[in-house]
């Protein structure tokens, strides 16, 4: 089993999983146990701390319109995935529209612990945020800010982004997803993701613990975009992350305009409930020194040898081999690797 941040996170996410099928089905909070009522707020621009036990919390910047959708967007679930930080921060500072119809709600770092820390999960419990949604108000800190998350203002809003990259450890192509659903759902979904014209689209089945399986709770359409990652910010990425958002906005009819002239993209829809979970793919057969023979967005027949990892007692390397015949979508970018982390991820596109 590959790592994902500790062993103390998949337990987690198991529990979670066990949870979901008791959960309440979706509805709206209560206004009264909502620290900030989005619907009571004046029109205009307003920043808002949410805050739980022990110092958990977030910042999110709200413009609040007249009646209309409430569209949701935050990036670093993961502390280093920067691209989504970088554009919500800078609209922030720039963004001031006239009347809106519907209220737009940034929260451009999500989990300030793991952002801090540069790190994609918290190290005060090691727990992965992507793991532990619902979260529950009296757990570890990682469980408190999915509980606040949800249940403050994932609760009050009609469309929700979350706004993902690899990461530093990763590179990939990057592409945006959603968790199919019932059909009126998915097909918001799905046009959701159209808005966000510059990526592929890779969709598939439920998983646990993710912001999306809270949103799935809530009957509440959501997706998910993923960055290059490589611990920084590219350019690119950048500029189409900002015209998916645009767009998004448009296509919601929170802001005024035409509808947005959407490039055609590739879709993927899976029932395979593996086929985009990262974390389980090639895992690494020892601890080493990784080195990749095959870069990304090559295509490759199962079978074919994608790199090997070196123990760094001098014994012989172990190759790596793809596991199916796809494109190299995701690559470890961090040549240091322990036994199951994960080095590719292969998608049939
Ligand atoms: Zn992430």
């Amino acid at each position: 089993m590959p790592r994902d941040c500790s062993v103390r996170g998949r337990a987690l996410g198991l529990a979670v999983r066990l949870r979901f099928f008791t959960l309440r089905l979706a509805m709206a909070e209560n206004p009264s146990n909502l620290s900030h009522a989005l619907s009571e707020l004046p029109v205009g621009f307003h920043r808002r701390r949410f805050s739980a036990e022990g110092g958990v919390g977030f910042d999110a910047f709200i413009w609040r319109g007249g009646p209309g959708p409430v569209v949701l967007v935050n990036g670093a679930t993961h502390g280093d995935e920067y691209e989504g930080p970088t554009l919500l921060r800078l609209w922030a500072d720039r963004w001031r529209p006239g009347r809106l119809n519907g209220t737009v709600v940034f929260v451009p770092v999500l989990n300030e612990a793991a952002f801090f820390a540069g790190q994609r999960c918290a190290p005060v419990d090691g727990a992965n945020l992507a793991r532990v949604f619902p979260g529950t108000a009296d757990g570890t800190p990682t469980e408190r800010l999915a509980h606040l998350f949800d249940t403050q203002l994932l609760a009050q809003c009609t469309h929700y982004a979350d706004l993902h990259s690899a990461g530093a450890a990763y590179h990939l192509k990057p592409w945006t997803g959603y968790v199919t659903h019932r059909a009126a759902i998915t097909r918001t979904q799905r046009a959701m993701a159209a808005c966000f014209d510059a990526f592929w689209v890779w969709a598939g089945p439920y998983l646990p613990g993710r912001t999306l399986s809270a949103a799935f709770a809530r009957n509440i359409p959501a997706i998910y975009v993923e960055c290059q990652g490589l611990g920084g910010v590219d350019a690119g990425d950048l500029r189409n992350l900002d015209r998916g958002v645009r767009n998004l906005l448009r296509w919601a009819g929170v802001t005024k305009g035409a509808a947005p002239r959407l490039r055609s993209q590739k879709v993927r829809i899976t029932r395979d409930v593996d086929e985009a979970h990262l974390q389980v793919h090639h895992p690494a057969p020892v601890d080493g020194l990784f080195v990749p023979h095959a870069a990304l967005d090559r295509r490759v027949r199962r079978g074919a040898p994608l790199g090997r990892v070196l123990p760094l007692d001098g014994t012989d390397g172990h190759v790596v081999r793809a596991e199916s015949t796809g494109r190299i979508i995701l690559i470890r970018r961090q040549r240091s690797v322990r036994r199951g982390d994960a080095l590719f991820t292969l998608a049939p596109v």
